[in-house]
């Protein structure tokens, strides 16, 4: 097993006790198959099945979203080979971040925020589930991911997407949407991420201060009675329940339960109703609070 860094582990042990921490850093050790999801705008889970089928690719569908399949047997490398891929009929998405699109339920003719929106993966997706049919503001801050994301958004025919160059925290107070997903930049802490270099105590100091003013810009842009997801793919409370609950302190939005598919795993929350992803063989760590504002 590879060892995580000992301040995480620290941080870890203070949060969840030795046999939680246990679970987790075998979760981390673990090496998830590739999972994707079919692209509704641009083709039928029948036709990717197909050509799976045609190339020898095995494959499992998942029980709580008929969108996505799990492929055991290939890398993505052999994946982004096949046709499906080159013409944007599939998307390369963990299982975890193909939940809070679903929770947040984009409808058709919504005006929803993708507030920190780069590759798009889960863009793509809040279109898709629209029926391409919602209006959707894709805010990036970073120039080049932004053009990751444009690229993402052609290549899989998203259309009614504008992309916005921003630091979202600078957004002006006056937008107002019908939904907002926060997908929040993040230390990464339920990943791999947490073997890389740059995975240091300051990276989590300095994305928890981003995903405040993040956090509190959104609450004021939803509309009153919208809706907004708060993700991200860290498993520490300083990212997540620590952040909500300062940024709920001072605002008439609440948390609304989560009901998740019952074949995921979460690990103890100080918040009820949000969910903490275990990190395991199917799943990368990941934190999802639903709110309405
Ligand atoms: N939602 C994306 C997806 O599913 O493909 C992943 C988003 S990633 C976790 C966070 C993104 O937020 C990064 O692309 C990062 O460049 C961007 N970001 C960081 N700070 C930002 C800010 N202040 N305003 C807007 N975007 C920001």
């Amino acid at each position: 097993m590879i060892p995580i860094p000992e301040f995480f582990k620290t941080m870890l042990l203070e949060q969840y006790g030795e046999n939680t921490v246990n679970t987790i850093i075998q979760g981390f050790n673990q090496q998830r198959p590739v999972t994707l999801r079919v692209n509704t705008i641009k083709s039928t889970k029948e036709e990717v099945i197909q050509e799976l089928c045609k190339e020898k690719i095995a494959f499992q569908e998942v029980n709580w979203y008929q969108d996505a399949l799990i492929i055991e047997s290939v890398r993505e490398e052999q994946i982004q080979r096949l046709n499906i891929y080159e013409q944007g009929k599939i998307y390369l998405q963990s299982l975890s971040s193909m939940l809070p699109p679903i929770l947040l339920e984009p409808k058709p003719k919504q005006n929803i925020l993708d507030m920190a929106a780069a590759p798009g993966g889960k863009t793509t997706q809040m279109a898709a589930l629209s029926c391409n049919k919602a209006f959707i503001t894709a805010c990036e801050r970073n120039k080049i991911r932004g053009e990751k994301l444009k690229y993402n958004l052609q290549k899989q025919g998203v259309a009614s997407v504008n992309i916005m160059l921003e630091d979202a925290r600078n957004l002006s107070d006056f937008f107002s949407f019908d939904k907002i997903l926060l997908d929040a930049p993040c230390s990464g802490s339920g990943t791999e991420n947490v073997f890389k270099k740059n995975f240091t105590k300051e990276l989590i100091q300095k994305s928890s201060k981003t995903q405040e003013i993040l956090l509190k810009k959104a609450l004021k842009i939803l509309k009153p009675g919208g809706e907004m997801i708060y993700s991200t793919c860290s498993i520490l409370q300083d990212e997540n329940e620590k952040i909500l609950e300062k940024a709920l302190k001072n605002s008439h939005a609440k948390l609304i339960p989560l009901k998740l598919p019952k074949e995921i795993t979460c690990l103890p929350s100080s918040l009820k109703e949000v969910a903490v992803i275990a990190p395991n063989r199917l799943f990368e760590g990941f934190f999802i609070a639903k709110i309405r504002g």
